[in-house]
């Protein structure tokens, strides 16, 4: 049995592309290994969002590379691939920089590793393939594979908005919906093997275009009705978002299926218009905040998260000032801010007027201050509410599981490890720093000795 061993970096696309990558290896033979040091192939299925991405990359070959020397000493072999966005943007550059490299495959392109691989054994040379296919790749991967309750389902891929900080347009290309039979049968599968709640992914998952089973396009609001339809799918939630591809039915979606949970990730970046403008966001402060009243007005309990970039360049104290009255307007559940750091190739790295760090360190402890005191907030709010929970796995102490309230929240409840794939009602007892904790609804106390 060979071994294979996979490190993912990034978001939740990248999580759901190396279950494929495993998936497709598995008739090769080739199975989980725990450590590098065990694997037969290493790959490292990168993400170029983060600062400084492809030079983690890097340094972490450096260490593989030594792996792979020690490994030949004494007489086995090793391959390494570097997969995702870093290999589409980096491509052949890799290889020049670390010769121990063996395959190279861009996002596109996962669906040829079993076959690159096979190349790099018949000692055919290095393989590299970064070609931009994405209709290719669905139709050749295989179907995911339900490892619990919940399971992600990437239904769109690449961008095409170009917003000017942003690598995405570039490493995963042009806009591309799979096709709605493709996702309703990998859905029934998913649910069929004991899936209770699906999250749609992509980079702009509510750009979804794809093409209907009688050739008509389907936008997100209707794959959603009709996933909705699906016995024995109970939960259905769908990231990232961009407030320019909120339809009036996709809106319309949060109000009529009660399977959509009432949590949305909306990024909004910034609240300048400026740098909204700079940015190439396509759309104002005043737009987002009309759709988000606009979603509200459709689903009164739902909880909003975004993204922000603090120190976007030529970013001033005033445009800083308008994200934090943004934020206080909107009052979020939860948030992902990050200071902003160049991508090489993209418009936002050649602008003039960078932001010092100090600044932008100084901007982003005030903005996660107060992001943090919103999300806290919130789960105040949940105190002494009974939510529904969808048990995942168990928990540090016996019998204690961990499951995900409606708004995403890990809650952490006792003796309910029965419970684990099931949705259970839970009175929420206290609010962690980043978790809930409660009871089961209906579980009758327990008796306590009297002394
Ligand atoms: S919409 Fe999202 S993925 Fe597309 S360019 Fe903008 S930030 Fe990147």
């Amino acid at each position: 049995m060979k071994k294979l061993f996979i490190k993912t970096y990034g978001c939740q696309m990248n999580v759901y592309d190396s279950a494929r990558i495993a998936d497709s290896l598995a008739p090769l033979g080739y199975s989980a290994a725990d450590a590098p040091e065990d694997a037969d192939i290493v790959v490292l299925n990168t993400c170029h969002i983060r600062e400084k991405a492809a030079e983690k990359v890097y340094s972490e070959l450096g260490r593989l590379r030594r792996l792979k020397e020690r490994r030949a000493e004494e007489g086995s072999r090793m391959l390494i691939a570097v997969a995702g966005c870093v290999a589409q943007a980096e491509g052949e550059e890799i290889v020049r920089r670390q010769n121990a490299v063996d395959i190279v495959v861009g996002p596109q392109s996962l669906h040829r590793i079993p076959e690159m691989i096979a190349r790099v054994e018949r000692r055919e040379g290095r393989a590299l393939e970064t070609d931009f296919v994405p209709d290719e790749k669905f139709d050749s991967l295989p179907a995911s594979r339900a490892e619990g309750p919940a399971a992600f389902l990437t239904i769109q891929e690449g961008c095409d908005k170009f917003c000017t900080f942003c690598v995405v347009p570039y490493t995963r290309g042009a806009e591309f919906s799979r096709p709605v039979p493709q996702i309703l049968g990998e859905a029934q599968r998913l649910v069929d093997a004991g899936v209770r709640e699906i999250t749609l992914l992509g980079q702009n998952v509510n750009a979804y275009r794809g093409k209907g089973p009688c050739g008509g396009v389907w936008n997100l609001a209707r794959l959603l009705h009709h996933l909705a339809e699906i016995y024995g799918l109970e939960r259905l939630r769908y990231t990232t978002s961009h407030p320019c591809d909120m339809s009036d039915d996709l809106i319309a979606a949060h109000r009529d299926l009660e399977k959509l949970m009432p949590y949305l990730h909306l990024p909004v970046q910034s609240g300048s218009d400026r740098i909204l403008d700079a940015m190439n966001r396509r759309h104002g402060r005043d737009h987002y905040l009309r759709l988000v009243e606009r979603i509200r007005s459709a689903r009164r309990d739902i909880a909003l998260s975004s993204d922000f970039i603090v120190g976007f360049p030529g970013e001033s104290d005033e445009d800083f000032e308008q994200t934090l009255t943004l934020v206080r307007e909107i009052n979020y559940a939860q948030a992902y801010s990050f200071k902003y750091s160049s991508r090489p190739g993209t418009p936002a790295a050649a602008a003039r007027k960078q932001i010092p760090d100090d600044v932008k360190s100084a901007r982003l402890q005030s903005l996660q201050g107060l992001l943090s005191a919103q999300q806290h907030a919130f789960a105040k709010s949940c105190e002494g509410l009974e939510m529904s929970v969808l048990f995942e796995r168990r928990g540090r102490k016996p019998g204690q599981a961990v499951g995900r309230s409606p708004y995403l929240q890990p809650v952490h409840v006792d003796d309910a490890e029965h419970l684990i794939g099931m949705i259970h009602n839970v009175i929420i007892a206290r609010a962690l720093p980043n978790s809930l904790g409660g009871t089961l609804a209906g579980a009758r106390p327990k008796a306590v000795a009297v002394h």
